[in-house]
């Protein structure tokens, strides 16, 4: 006897939609080769037999990235350039940027702490994002950078050595302990460098290595095409 399909309380699912040109894509846990199936924006595929994520839907368009990292690199600029802090003390002014933190740091006999400073909150983040950049914009063009592998390798290495975070927070509880002894006028630095840690990590939880090679192999495709036709 057949059941009323009405009165079926499991829930039909649509069935996935496979990518066009579908690949085999193996689960890093367990190795069961699976299908790619369209993804929706925000949504994840996850193995079929150990439910672990397999790979997350496009949450960032190439257009995007790049405008968060050309975002960044002008934040990160304006961050360097201006004063992070105005301090007032019976009258004499003292303006701290983010390089004379580090520099006061190193004269106060703090080398190694000033070198992780300048390492982490200056110097990474701007290789980052020149390298993104880099990478994207020929992207954006239509071309494909030289070096993209080793330059993306240099990217994926260095990400986890940006703590601007860390920085900031470090800069607000001192400013706010300072607030006892100096008056203290936030620089325009202060705000752009909140700025540029937000739009920083917008871009690090959009960004995927599996768009980013999927915007390599179709600018590939195209250039492939393009000499055949020649
Ligand atoms: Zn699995």
């Amino acid at each position: 006897m057949n059941p009323d399909p009405g009165n079926d309380p499991t829930p039909t699912l649509p069935a996935p939609r496979l990518a066009s040109g579908a690949r085999l894509i193996a689960c890093r846990e367990c190795d069961l080769l699976q299908y790619e199936v369209v993804l929706e924006g925000h949504a994840d595929a996850h193995c079929s037999r150990c439910n672990s994520v397999l790979y997350r839907g496009t949450r960032a368009s190439l257009a995007r990235m790049l405008a968060l990292m050309a975002s960044c690199a002008v934040l990160l600029a304006v961050s360097n350039l201006f004063p992070i802090a105005v301090l007032e003390v019976q009258g004499a002014h003292v303006e701290a940027t983010l390089i004379n933190t580090v520099i006061t740091v190193y004269n106060q006999g703090r080398e190694l702490v000033a070198t992780l400073v300048l390492l982490t909150t200056i110097v990474l983040p701007a290789i980052e994002i020149a390298c993104m950049l880099y990478l994207l914009v020929p992207l954006a063009l239509g071309r494909i950078a030289p070096d993209t592998p080793a330059v993306f390798r240099l990217v994926l290495a260095i990400h986890p050595w940006s703590m601007m975070e860390i920085m900031l927070l470090g800069v607000l509880v001192t400013l706010v302990k300072l607030t006892d002894f100096a008056n203290i006028i936030p620089g325009v630095s202060l705000w752009s460098f909140c700025a540029l840690i937000v739009f920083f990590t917008m871009a690090a939880s959009a960004f995927s290595v599996r768009d980013f090679w999927a915007w390599v192999e179709e600018r590939d495709t195209a250039l492939e095409m393009k000499e055949s036709l020649q």
